[in-house]
């Protein structure tokens, strides 16, 4: 357990706008700092942080919170594990108090599965030293050009002949068999048999997630054939919770900073290309190793900048290789060119054989726009055939047809209009064509797939921490309280508030939270109020019915919420919001001021509050809203004391519509039963209902 004290400790310490920063790649804009989401894929900014207010928010996806927060939700990491990562960043030491058992089952499985990869990468490290390592590993690395500080930076290590050396060294560390068969550092093949290393005899590259911890591994045989055999010339770690191989790139821990600061990033092949570059100088470099370019990987690059430059062999599988990614690419609205390299060359080779200056000279002279690429290296065997030449057109046309922007598609037609001399009017049809059939095919494919409600925090890497505190709640529904169940069809839009006071459609992303649908919308509103202007008095004026002579008896916001549901008997029907409104309300009594209070609930352990206090205390969604205030000519005040008591009657309204419905239901119950007695009750309580309802309808009415 961490104490509490160093828990404020740390939540006072950590700066949002630094947190974030790890992982995204921010600009600044005033007092904000603006980038692309790292939670929905985006191709203009929506994602921003207010280092005043120690907050992020999305106004695509609505994701917000405080810097542990956005660690839990980015890093799939528990409230704990949040902290003690944010302790790490900032240099705080944690004196743990005495570790419950239930904390250490939380915290054991993915940090067990980081903690074995961390500790092979030393023992590799280390073998790397052995005799056997220095005269073929270490060596190895020395005839590719690789220096000892370089090799050090990138942890290379060396895994042993002894198929038996690693294993034996993790189990006497005493880690267990399944978590060593999990990280596929071991293996056996059926059960009689002994566990053994899986890299053999290989040198080895640890793979490092965005956070720079160690996850997987890229093993590399130096023989060409054992027995007369081949094999496999690289054997990479296995896919595992901590590993997810399509959302991972080599290199992405020591590239990011520069990736965001030169706003541009090199894709290579090979970790031997990926390494090479940054021993010369050029740290913007990743590879896809491993597996072939993912829409995941590309998205991973996109969080640090949307340029990217693809340099590949230029050998035909490197050429098919580029031509695959630069329609990846264009498709998720990225700026893409390409360099090949001279013949026989990867970027490793060239990297060796020129100073940094004549690889950047190169570099900037030899790279070429995508149209140019795909034109260049079509047209070649084109010559006199006025069919094949058209072909080669239309493709790269279909190609201009994924790039998202209309106004960089109209820049290519252009462009393709003067190179290749074809009417203009000829390629827009073409693009238009193909555009109206890609549009078609994805909706298809869209309606095949069931949407899911919450982007799931793509592109992020799972590390380490404990998966049963993580933070699910956010993704399920409370637990806890029973599901209500709703009568009939979803309330009809009510009257009033509603359609001002919602800036952004939070609607669908706290739907899933929400058991009571009818009151659900009122309940929001009136969180809304709490969590932006909690603590603002009311000015009412004199001719108001809530107008307040002496300066005691006014009220803010929240009293005037509170006093209303107190003379109400009424609660919040849906669990997640009564939860948030008691947060709240034990903060608010305790004095706090009102971002006091928001972050205090944004950093708490609940996700759930955390979420809907993410969701409806960011003022910024109600930029639409102060519009509409700042149409009418009205003041921040008195358009309070305007809309709160409205979203109050609008509150009792749902209340007496939910009241309604279970008498109906008790009616009909009542019915079917021939219970004459019930029905008259019930019946009687029917119509006080609807006079109330009336009244309250007519109230609303009046105040539109
Ligand atoms: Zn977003």
């Amino acid at each position: 357990m961490i104490p509490q004290e160093t828990v404020q400790r740390i939540l006072d310490t950590a700066r949002v706008e630094e947190v974030v920063a790890d992982f995204v790649s921010l600009r600044k804009r005033g007092a904000e700092w603006w980038g692309c989401c790292p939670f929905h894929n985006e191709k203009t900014p929506s994602f921003h942080v207010v280092p005043a207010k120690g907050i992020y928010y999305c106004f695509g996806c609505h994701k917000g919170g405080s810097a542990v927060g956005f660690v839990m939700d980015h890093e799939h990491m528990s409230y704990p594990d949040a902290l003690r990562y944010l302790a790490r960043k900032y240099d705080i030491e944690i004196v743990e108090e005495e570790v419950s058992a239930e904390d250490l089952a939380a915290r054991q499985r993915n940090e067990s599965l980081t903690l074995v990869s961390e500790f092979a990468a030393g023992f590799f490290r280390e073998q790397l030293g052995s005799v056997e390592g220095k005269s073929i590993g270490l060596n190895y690395f020395h005839t590719r050009g690789l220096e000892d500080e370089t090799i050090s930076k990138f942890g290379l290590g060396w895994a042993p002949s002894d198929k038996h050396s690693f294993t034996d060294a993790a189990r006497t560390k005493g880690f267990k068999e399944e978590y060593l068969l999990e990280t596929g550092l071991c293996a056996k093949y059926d059960n009689n048999e002994e566990l053994h290393d899986r890299f053999v005899e290989r040198v080895v590259f640890p793979i490092h997630s965005v956070s720079g911890r160690v996850i997987a591994f890229g093993a590399r045989t130096l023989k060409s054939k054992e027995d007369g055999k081949p094999f496999a010339k690289y054997v990479n770690s296995k896919e595992s919770p901590i590993y997810v191989k399509n959302q991972s790139l080599y290199g992405i821990w020591f590239a990011k900073g520069d990736m965001a600061k030169k706003d541009r990033c090199y894709l290579v092949e090979g970790y031997l290309d990926v390494i090479s570059m940054h021993q010369l100088g050029i740290t913007n470099v990743v590879a896809s190793s491993g597996t072939a370019l993912t829409d995941g990987q590309i998205r991973l690059i996109g969080r640090f900048t949307k340029n990217v430059t693809i340099m590949y062999d230029g050998d035909p599988a490197g050429i098919k290789a580029a031509l695959r990614g630069i329609d990846m690419f264009l498709k998720q609205g990225m700026d893409v060119k390409v360099v090949l390299l001279p013949d026989g060359d990867d970027p490793d080779s060239f990297s060796r054989k020129h100073t940094l200056e004549e690889v950047e000279e190169f570099l900037a002279s030899s790279e070429q726009d995508f149209v140019d690429f795909k034109s260049s290296l079509l047209m070649e065997d084109t010559a006199g055939d006025p069919l094949k030449r058209a072909n080669v057109i239309n493709e790269i046309a279909d190609t201009v047809a994924d790039i998202p922007d209309a106004v960089k598609r109209e820049t290519y037609i252009d462009f393709l209009s003067r190179k290749f001399d074809i009417r203009r009017d000829a390629l827009e049809d073409r693009v238009g064509a193909t555009r109206a059939k890609n549009i078609i095919a994805e909706r298809k494919a869209a309606e095949r797939v069931h949407p899911r409600s919450l982007s799931r925090v793509e592109g992020s890497q799972r590390t380490a921490e404990g998966e049963s505190l993580a933070p699910e709640g956010e993704l399920q529904g409370p637990v806890g309280e029973p599901r209500r169940t709703t009568v009939g069809e979803p309330a009809e839009p009510r009257p009033g508030i509603d359609s001002r006071v919602q800036g952004g459609d939070f609607s669908s992303s706290l739907a899933r939270l929400e058991e009571n649908k009818i009151m659900a919308k009122a309940e929001r509103d009136l969180l809304n109020f709490i969590l932006t202007y909690g603590t603002t008095t009311l000015e009412f004026q004199s001719d108001s019915e809530f107008y307040a002579d002496s300066e005691d008896e006014r009220r803010t916001v929240f009293d005037f919420i509170s006093q209303a549901l107190e003379e109400d008997d009424a609660h919040f029907s849906n669990s997640v919001y009564k939860a948030t409104y008691d947060a709240y309300a034990d903060d608010y009594y305790d004095g706090y001021a009102q971002d006091e209070i928001v972050k205090h609930l944004l950093d708490g352990p609940d996700r759930n509050i955390a979420y809907v206090v993410s969701q409806l205390s960011m003022t910024e969604v109600y930029e639409l809203t102060i519009k509409n205030l700042r149409d009418a000519m009205m003041s921040r005040g008195s358009w309070l004391t305007k809309f709160v008591p409205k979203a109050i009657l609008v509150f009792q309204s749902c209340r007496l519509e939910d009241k309604e419905n279970s008498l109906k239901q008790e009616l009909a119950q009542a019915q079917k039963e021939a219970d004459s007695g019930r029905i008259l009750t019930v019946m009687n309580e029917l119509i006080e209902i609807r006079k109330t309802m009336k009244a309250v309808k007519v109230r609303l009415g009046r105040e539109k």
